[in-house]
């Protein structure tokens, strides 16, 4: 107990305890966080990495919130957030750009833009993080964020140090990488190509239009819940044959306008999103013998 006492002391005001997640989640969901903690610095991130181990206390890793239900009884031991500092864009060549993980992907595409950088413009389109879309491996319109890496720094919670890894280590997949689940990335080296800034403009507005068109906004939602299982099989399409695009519990209802994005309507509770995601998948399944795979995080106890 005295060891926690000291522990909670120890980091000041980056650590807090009892922590509401739903407001860290795009659902606006989930119970407590029992720590949560905001590095102000690699440095003072190394360091409570070396106290969670030996406080035996389990971490996890959260960026904007936009793919992550948290359950309603929350999270038992430390949920880290970057810090401010870890928000950060540097021209760092005539085509790399170098971002801090905690960067908003709009605010990585508009900074490329201003360099007259092309093919970093769907990232105007994805609501997260950096460090959320290298783990993701985010993307829309043919481009994702693997196609424009090339390569990260992160901290390995467990052997307590800082690595760089190239892209060419990675093996990214849809919607996914092998990084191991130990790491926390910290920053990533983008690369652009020049062109003129009235076409990367025009790009990033179409593919915002495009968005606008096909998705909600303005809801409490974490985009697209299941993987497309291919270009053929989408899930929104799947979902809609099987008849389950009016499925609701509680207040979780699914959007009208696309049926892979499962919303809170106000006053839903985690579980009610868990079990619409477990009505669908049943449906779905017994329907076509495809077994939907999440896209979204589901996290805590
Ligand atoms: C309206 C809407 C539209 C969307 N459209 C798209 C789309 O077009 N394409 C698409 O691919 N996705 C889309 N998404 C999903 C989501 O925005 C992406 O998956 C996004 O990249 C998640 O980033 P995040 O920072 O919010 O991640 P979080 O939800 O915070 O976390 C997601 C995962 O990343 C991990 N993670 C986050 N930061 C780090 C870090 N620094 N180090 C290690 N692990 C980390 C977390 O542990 C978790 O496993 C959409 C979501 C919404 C709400």
């Amino acid at each position: 107990m005295s060891n926690l006492i000291d522990f909670t002391k120890r980091f000041g005001e980056s650590l807090s305890q009892k922590v509401k997640l739903s407001n860290y989640s795009w659902f606006n969901l989930g119970g407590n966080a029992e720590f949560f903690f905001k590095p102000k610095d690699k440095s003072e991130l190394l360091e409570f990495f070396k106290e969670v181990k030996k406080n035996d206390i389990k971490t996890i890793f959260l960026g904007a919130g936009s793919n992550t239900l948290f359950r309603d009884n929350g999270v038992k031991g430390a949920v880290i957030k970057l810090g401010k500092n870890f928000s950060f864009t540097k021209l760092i060549g005539k085509e790399i750009i170098e971002v801090g993980a905690g960067t908003l992907d709009r605010k990585v595409a508009d900074f490329a833009k201003e360099n007259n950088l092309t093919n970093l413009e769907f990232l105007s389109c994805i609501p997260g993080s950096i460090g959320g879309a290298i783990t993701m491996n985010s993307g829309c319109y043919d481009h994702d964020i693997s196609q424009i890496l090339i390569s990260i720094r992160a901290i390995d919670k467990k052997k307590c140090k800082e690595i760089e890894i190239k892209k060419e280590d990675i093996n990214f997949v849809y919607r996914g990488n092998d990084l191991s689940e130990d790491l926390i990335i910290t920053s990533a080296k983008l690369k652009g190509l020049l062109d003129k800034k009235e076409v990367i403009e025009k790009k990033q507005i179409d593919f915002i239009n495009r968005k606008k068109l096909s998705q909600p906004s303005k809801i409490k939602t974490c985009g697209s819940t299941f993987k497309n299982v291919s270009n053929e099989k989408k899930a929104w399409k799947l979902i809609k044959e099987s008849g389950c695009d009016k499925f609701e519990v509680g207040d979780a209802i699914i959007s009208q306008k696309h049926c892979n994005f499962f919303v809170n309507k106000g006053n839903a509770k985690s579980k009610d999103i868990e079990n619409l995601i477990q009505k669908v998948k049943k449906t779905v399944y017994d329907k076509t013998k495809i077994n939907l795979e999440l896209e979204i995080k589901i996290i805590g106890d």
